[in-house]
């Protein structure tokens, strides 16, 4: 079952929640040439380094990886930010 860009934002926005609410998803799009991935714009709020801006490309094939990927990534994406 494919999942349509509406679904995958808010699958993505409510992971995001559950990590940080700093996190926010600003948009989802399909990547050029169709396929079965998609590119989330994430931002962290309160950042240092305004605007902070994250890219994550992520698999849609399937509901659960999708979540996995976009839990693992955002996660990467808020390590980074602290890091710095
Ligand atoms: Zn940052």
């Amino acid at each position: 079952m494919a999942l349509d860009l509406e679904q995958l934002s808010s699958i993505s926005r409510e992971v995001a929640t559950s990590i940080d609410d700093r996190l926010s998803v600003v948009s989802v799009a399909g990547t050029e040439g169709g396929g079965n991935r998609v590119e989330l714009l994430v931002t962290v709020e309160g950042c240092h380094r305004e605007p902070c801006r994250h890219i994550l490309n992520v698999s849609r094939a399937e509901v659960h990886q999708f979540e996995k990927e976009v839990r693992s990534q955002l996660q990467a994406a808020l390590m980074d930010h602290r890091a710095g």
